[in-house]
């Protein structure tokens, strides 16, 4: 049963050759603007009114004809005044001014404001303007930022704090959003045991479930967590199946090549379509992406760095696709290598790694890290450093790659 390896390249081609079948057919609900936050506009958004809807004061101050004040200071009769929310019916003749607030309409007739702190009174029925005004100033015009019938956003866009803004003033009260992915995340081995539990002897506590629970959370997926299956047909039949119910199956452990991985074994019985089981990659050589009808399956290398590698490079783009997103990559960075790097594998290498801002450059340096299963030493990384193939060595101070999957300010956690 064991197939040639693929290049990481290939294995991700396949992968998003299958993500590119359901773009455009991505299922979508419609949802409060308050439950929204961060989810995958499924519409395009119009504008139903003009911004700003009348000539609006972006400053407090004095509504004024510019030409009564070219040779300031000049004095002006205010003649009123125009808040927030009001529309005033007087129009602005020569030698008067109006007293007017940030965010309320521009009176008919004036053609600038003044700011109040350009401005002093002589008396209350007096302003005195310091400084000279130009056409325009201090006024956003009626649709100077955007005109009613404009598409104001696209669909495909995660919705961050500002479109929350922008979907706010179009009067989005609800929004088409793509429906997120429930996850199933299945752990398998006879050595795993609860959180909570003591291991004894032989035993491991369970650590894949809960890294992967957050790494669907964070490619916003709904995370569905099942019972432990043990190594054995029966039990790991049952439990697939369950997860076969989910949109996409992650199972860790049980896919290399030991005699009671039997993860392969039970896709096959239960029909699901292996296309590809080896990649050229370390960690996560055992991955496996497989489908099943309209399902999306992994098996993941049991190790956690492997599981967690394979996750980022592999599953995210399609948990990314059945959001409506394109399937892109962890952002590529590049930066300075901080010490020398040997890989021997021959295969693609993706070693945990801090990178940091340096001194106008990104420094790039592989965390003190004992192989796959050591999330202790892994924890101190927030990117990968990437190690082609044809590379056996890395040189301190070259200019190398890594992916991201924390932001820079996560390899200085002092700054969190
Ligand atoms: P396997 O792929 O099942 O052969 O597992 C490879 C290694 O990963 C073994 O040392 C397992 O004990 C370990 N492992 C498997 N599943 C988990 C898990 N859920 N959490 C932590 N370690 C695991
Ligand atoms: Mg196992």
């Amino acid at each position: 049963m064991a197939s040639a390896s693929l290049t990481v390249q290939s294995a991700r081609d396949l992968v998003l050759q299958h993500c590119q079948r359901i773009v455009g057919k991505q299922a979508v609900e419609t949802v409060a603007l308050l439950e929204s936050f961060q989810r995958v506009l499924a519409e395009t958004v119009f504008l139903d009114y003009d911004q700003p809807p009348f000539a609006r004061s972006m400053r407090d101050g004095f509504a004024l004809r510019t030409e009564d004040v070219q040779s300031a200071p000049a004095q002006l009769r205010c003649v009123g005044e125009v808040r927030a929310g009001e529309m005033t019916e007087t129009a602005l003749r020569s030698g008067e001014a109006m007293q007017i607030m940030t965010g309320a309409p521009v009176p008919e007739g004036a053609s600038a404001v003044v700011m109040v702190e350009n401005t002093d009174r002589p008396s209350d029925g007096l302003v005195r303007v310091l400084k000279p005004v130009k056409v325009g100033e201090n006024i956003a015009p009626k649709g100077s930022e955007r005109r009613a019938g404009d598409a104001v956003l696209r669909p495909g866009r995660r919705i961050s704090t500002l479109d929350a803004a922008v979907l706010a003033s179009a009067g989005k009260a609800k929004v088409l959003v793509h429906r997120r992915p429930v996850v199933a995340i299945l752990a398998t081995g006879d050595e795993l045991v609860a959180v909570e539990t003591v291991p004894r002897a032989g035993q491991i506590r369970n650590s894949n479930s809960f890294s992967l629970y957050g790494q669907v959370l964070k490619s916003g997926g709904i995370p569905l967590m099942l019972d432990t299956a043990r190594d054995n047909l029966p039990d790991l039949l049952r439990k697939i199946r369950q997860g076969l119910e989910a949109d996409v199956l992650l199972v860790s452990g049980g896919v290399s090549m030991g005699k009671y991985d039997l993860v392969e074994p039970v896709f096959e019985e239960l029909g699901v379509t292996v296309h590809f089981e080896s990649v050229s990659m370390r960690p996560g050589k055992p991955t496996v992406f497989a489908t099943w009808k309209d399902r999306w399956v992994f098996g993941l290398p049991g190790n956690p760095l492997s599981t967690f590698v394979a996750f980022e490079l592999f599953a995210r783009p399609v948990l990314r696709a059945l959001q409506g997103l394109p399937a892109a990559d962890l952002p590529v960075v590049r930066g300075l290598l901080q010490e020398d790097v040997v890989e021997r594998s021959g295969r693609s290498a993706f070693l945990p790694a801090r990178v940091s801002s340096g001194s106008g450059t990104l420094e790039i340096s592989p965390v003190s890290w004992k192989g796959s299963a050591d999330v202790f030493g892994a924890v101190e990384s927030n990117g990968l450093l990437i190690v082609p193939s044809q590379a056996a060595r890395l040189t301190k101070g070259e200019t190398v790659e890594a992916l991201l999957f924390e932001d820079l300010a996560y390899a200085n956690r002092v700054l969190l």
